[in-house]
């Protein structure tokens, strides 16, 4: 469940999002309403990919959770492997640490990822071979540990949409 909260930035976003062809299969995910509303709100965006700042290459195998989703992967309760059975975790995990430190030297007040990513999903990710309720690894980490609030993009509109319809009450 999304908190209630005022939507503040600077903001961290998937790198996707915001145009970066940094996926798995080398494409962005660019979603134009999200920069839009942003840029109307003056609402300042700090891009990250989780995955890249682990280390990995783009494009790349996908990888999917076992036993568990970014929450028990970082209680070391869970793993993500892509389909040929590697194990990726500590380079979702040294993506996850990467974006944090980034969200704490720009003042980063809270976060719109890209929903069902292994890295970045909010409220779905890819678990046990189907789509599940979960977060990813970095969601989990800047909850947990930076205590910052991470929308998707329909979240992250809908709390705008929200605001403004209160504020013309
Ligand atoms: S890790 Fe996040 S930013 Fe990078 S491609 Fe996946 S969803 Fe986009």
């Amino acid at each position: 469940m999304m908190a209630a909260v005022e939507v503040r930035g600077p903001l961290l976003v998937s790198a996707c999002l915001a145009g970066v062809r940094c996926r798995y299969d080398g494409r962005a995910k660019t979603s134009d309403e999200l920069l839009g509303r942003c840029r109307e709100l003056r609402l300042a965006l700090v891009p990250v990919c989780p995955e890249q700042l682990g280390g990995l290459p783009t494009p790349r195998p996908p990888a999917a959770f076992r036993g568990g989703d970014g929450r028990r992967l970082l209680a070391g309760q869970a793993g993500l492997f892509t389909a040929a059975g590697l194990e990726v975790s500590e380079k979702f995990l040294a993506g996850a640490r990467q974006a944090a430190l980034i969200a704490r030297v720009t003042g980063a007040r809270g976060a719109v990822f890209q929903e069902k990513s292994p890295a970045c999903g909010v409220e779905q990710v890819y678990l046990d071979g189907r789509l599940q309720p979960g977060c990813g690894v970095c969601t989990a980490l800047l909850r947990r540990q930076e205590g910052l609030s991470v929308w998707s993009v329909a979240g992250f509109l809908g709390e705008l949409a929200g605001r403004q319809g209160r504020a013309a009450c």
